[in-house]
C-alpha cells in the first residue's frame, strides 16, 4: 500500500497487504484457488522458470500463490512496522505454524547447533528433541530466561547457528530478553528466532527488539476466529536466500492454501481492535483471579506478581494479551470439576479465537505424559490456562464464579 503518511499498525492491519487492483474492482480480494497458471507462450515460461523479468508471474501454487502473497504483505507489514527497513524483509505463509517453525529450523539451522528454551510448545519441543538431532543438527535446552545460561552454552557449541524461543512462553508465560539476546546471538554469528504467537504483532515485533527471524502459528490470533490452521515467517529477504528458505518450503512443500491465507488476510484486519479487548479482559481477569479465594497462583505478564512484569512492560507494546494461566488450590480435582461445569467458557485447545477457551492440561493435554517430564515443563496438576475471548468480561468472570465457586 503506497500513502503520503505513514500508516497506523491499525491501518496496516487493513490495508497493508493489498495489491493490484482486481481486473473486476472487487472490494475484497478474491482467491486464486488454482493449482496452476496459465503461460501466455513458451517463452513467457521459460523466462518463468528462469525467474528472469517478463516471464509469468506465476507457475505453481506449491511456489506462490497471489492470495497466499497478499497474507505475506500484510504479516510483514505488521512484523516490520517499527523498522527504517521493512522493504527489505519478507513474509512467508504456511499450511500451519509447525510447517513454518520445522522448514525454518531446518533452513537455519542447517548442519549446525541450536539453543533453545526448554519450555517451548510441545510440538516445536518434540520435534527439537526426537526429529531434529537425526537430521545433523544438534540442540541444546536452556531457560532463555536467564541470558547467562545463552552465553555458556554459546561459548560451549561454536556451531550455534540459531537460538530459538517463545515471545512469551507456556505454560508460565515466561518472557525472555530478546534484546540482550540478540545482541548476544549477533556476537557469536547466531541467529535468533522467535515464535511470536501468544503476544502477536500488535502487543510484541520482536524484529525491532533484534531478532533475526519471527515465527507464527496463524492458526491463533492472527486468523483470529479459529477458522483455520496456518503459519507464518517474516525475516529479510537475505537472509532467506542465503539459507534457501524458499528452497526449502517449495520441496518440503509446507506453503498455505489459498482459502486459509484469504481466511487469514481477512482475520487479521481485526487483530489490532481484537488485541486490545483480549488485553482488556485478561487483565481484569487476572485481577479478579489472583484475589480469588480458590487460586493459588496466577501468571500473567500484566501482574505486579509476575517475575518479569518489568521486562515485560520494557519489551510489549499496548498490554500483555490475552493468555493467562492459574493454579488452583484444590489441584487435579479442582481442575477436572472447572472444565466440567463452565459453560460460557469453551473446554478445547488451542488458543487466540473470540471465545474464551479452557483447558487443563494435567488432565488433558499431558494426561499422558510423564511426571518427571511435567514437572519440568511446570505442569502441576491444578494448572488451568484460558485464552481470555472478548465476550462481555462480566459474562467470562461470571462463568468462571459459578464453575468454581462450589468445586
Ligand atoms: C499452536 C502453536 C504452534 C503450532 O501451530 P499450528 O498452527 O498448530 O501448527 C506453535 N507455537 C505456538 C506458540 C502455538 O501456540
Amino acid at each position: 500500500m503506497k500513502t503520503t503518511v505513514k500508516p497506523t499498525f491499525a491501518s496496516a492491519a487493513i490495508h497493508g497487504g493489498k495489491g493490484n487492483k482486481d481486473q473486476y474492482g472487487a472490494h475484497t480480494s478474491p482467491i486464486y484457488q488454482t493449482s496452476t497458471y496459465m503461460f501466455d507462450d513458451v517463452e513467457s515460461g521459460a523466462k518463468a522458470f528462469r525467474h528472469e523479468e517478463g516471464g509469468a508471474s506465476h507457475v505453481y501454487s506449491r511456489l506462490g500463490n497471489p492470495t497466499v502473497e497478499e497474507l505475506e504483505r500484510t504479516i510483514c507489514a505488521l512484523e516490520t512496522y517499527s523498522l527504517n527497513d521493512p522493504e527489505s524483509y519478507m513474509g512467508m505463509a504456511f499450511g500451519s505454524g509447525m510447517a513454518a517453525i520445522s522448514t525454518g529450523i531446518i533452513s537455519f539451522a542447517f548442519g549446525g547447533h541450536i539453543i533453545a528454551q526448554n519450555d517451548l510448545y510441545g510440538c516445536t519441543s518434540q520435534f527439537l528433541k526426537e526429529e531434529v538431532p537425526g537430521m545433523g543438527i544438534t540442540v541444546s535446552f536452556t531457560d532463555t530466561s536467564d541470558v547467562r545460561n545463552i552465553e555458556k552454552l554459546l561459548k560451549e557449541h561454536s556451531d550455534t547457528r540459531l537460538i530459538y524461543l517463545e515471545s512469551i512462553a507456556n505454560p508460565t508465560l515466561r518472557i525472555s530478553d530478546i534484546k540482550a539476546i540478540s545482541q548476544l546471538a549477533e556476537s557469536y554469528n547466531a541467529l535468533l528466532m522467535v515464535d511470536n504467537t501468544f503476544a502477536t504483532p500488535y502487543h510484541m515485533q520482536p524484529l525491532d527488539l533484534g531478532a533475526d527471524i519471527v515465527v507464527h502459528s496463524t492458526t491463533k490470533y492472527l486468523g483470529g476466529h479459529g477458522t483455520l490452521i496456518g503459519g507464518a515467517m517474516v525475516a529479510k529477504v537475505e537472509l532467506f536466500e542465503e539459507s534457501n528458505t524458499f528452497l526449502f518450503r517449495k520441496n518440503l512443500g509446507g506453503i498455505a492454501g489459498p482459502m486459509d491465507a484469504w481466511l487469514t488476510t481477512n482475520g487479521i484486519k481485526t487483530l489490532p481492535i481484537r488485541m486490545k479487548q483480549h488485553n482488556e479482559n485478561a487483565m481484569k481477569i487476572a485481577k479478579w483471579l489472583e484475589a480469588h479465594p480458590k487460586v493459588e497462583h496466577v501468571f500473567y505478564p500484566g501482574l505486579k506478581s509476575h517475575p518479569q512484569h518489568e521486562l515485560a512492560k520494557s519489551i510489549m507494546n499496548n498490554g500483555f494479551g490475552g493468555m493467562i494461566t492459574f493454579e488452583l488450590k484444590g489441584g487435579f480435582e479442582a481442575g477436572v470439576s472447572l472444565m466440567n461445569k463452565v459453560e460460557l467458557c469453551t473446554l478445547a485447545v488451542s488458543l487466540g479465537a473470540v471465545d474464551t477457551l479452557i483447558q487443563h492440561p494435567a488432565s488433558m493435554t499431558h494426561s499422558i505424559v510423564d511426571e518427571e517430564i511435567k514437572k519440568a515443563a511446570g505442569i502441576t496438576d491444578g494448572l488451568v490456562r484460558i485464552s481470555v475471548g472478548i465476550e462481555g468480561v462480566e459474562d467470562i468472570i461470571a462463568d468462571l464464579e459459578q464453575a468454581m465457586g462450589n468445586s
